[in-house]
């Protein structure tokens, strides 16, 4: 009995990596048709600013609408994008995209777009930047680039050379997720950041964790001795957000203030107001 109940067991093993296997080719195959069929679309999640409570910036996050699957967020594609390399033209159509929808926006806010290791590896992305800052006549200094450390573990010239470049050509460049990987602090000395992002992690559950507290603000003294700005991810409660301020963070992102949404949300004044998830008199007020 216990010989054929391990058989089971192993029979279920295989049916599972079946599926996943399954799964994963159905995603490639699907992916490979993206772009001509006009599935990626990009949503945008306000940045604010913890003084004055106006929007600093936008993060422009990835979206695929799949005519079966519904709305498919970047963790379930981006993988199997960067292993066969679809995330280079992905990646491309992303730079383009953003700056052609927020160019149409009223304002003077800061664009953050996200870059993956092998984009940042790809021989033709500082070309790519400069066209469509040009194309949108965005000034370049409201274009940030989030990486992650994953991309400077790749210890690759092509990747210091084109960091390099997109400095050269003005825009700014941030560490996103800060403090969940192995060597965080090492990053910062290979390269110039402007910003740090304070990962999630330590804001969930800030209020009841004097370690996170503790950690929050090393982290934005530490940015602000290197000459670096701050902002703090996945902010959902208002008492994260005043312990965020009072611990010396700059700036905020999170649901409380607004959920990822079409760009549409925010292009013009009386839009971003109704967007963004005011209090009870529908007032936006995240002032001290
Ligand atoms: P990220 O750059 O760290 O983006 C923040 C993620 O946190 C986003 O997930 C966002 O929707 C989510 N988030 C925002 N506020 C909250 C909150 O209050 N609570 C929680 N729990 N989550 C919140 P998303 O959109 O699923 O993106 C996941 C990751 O995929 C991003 O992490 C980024 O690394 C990557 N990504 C997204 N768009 C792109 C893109 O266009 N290109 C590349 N290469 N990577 C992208
Ligand atoms: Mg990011
Ligand atoms: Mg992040
Ligand atoms: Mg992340």
């Amino acid at each position: 009995a216990a010989k054929a109940k391990g058989r089971d067991t192993l029979a279920l093993y295989d049916e599972e990596l079946d599926r996943v296997a399954r799964e994963r080719r159905d995603i490639e195959t699907d992916l490979r048709e993206v772009l001509a069929r006009d599935q990626l679309h990009l949503h945008y999640q306000p940045v604010i600013d913890l003084d004055s409570g106006e929007v600093a910036g936008y993060e422009a996050l990835l979206r695929w609408y799949h005519p079966k699957r519904g709305i498919v967020t970047p963790d379930d594609f981006l993988e199997v994008a960067e292993e066969t390399g679809m995330i280079v033209p992905i990646g491309e159509w992303v730079i383009r995209q953003a700056l052609a929808e927020t160019g149409q926006w009223e304002g003077n806010f800061r664009i953050a777009i996200n870059l993956s290791p092998t984009q940042v590896r790809s021989p033709h992305l500082a070309d790519v930047v400069a066209q469509a800052i040009h194309a949108h006549g965005i000034a370049p200094h409201r274009v940030e680039f989030e990486i992650t450390e994953h991309v400077l573990m790749q210890n690759s010239d092509l990747c210091e050379g084109n960091l390099a470049k997109l400095r050269e050509l003005g825009t700014k460049v941030a560490l996103d997720d800060f403090g969940i990987g192995y060597s965080s602090l090492s990053y910062l000395r290979r390269f110039p950041f402007d910003r740090i992002k304070i990962d999630k992690d330590f804001v969930e559950g800030i209020e009841a964790s004097a370690d996170n507290q503790a950690i929050v603000s090393s982290i934005t003294r530490l940015a602000d001795a290197l000459g670096m700005a701050a902002t703090a991810e996945g902010v959902e409660t208002r008492a994260q957000l005043d312990l965020l301020r009072k611990l010396g963070c700059q700036e905020a992102q999170g649901y409380l203030i607004c959920q990822p949404v079409p760009g549409e949300n925010f292009a013009t004044p009386a839009a971003v107001q109704a967007a963004m998830q005011g209090d009870a008199s529908g007032i936006l007020d995240y002032r001290k």
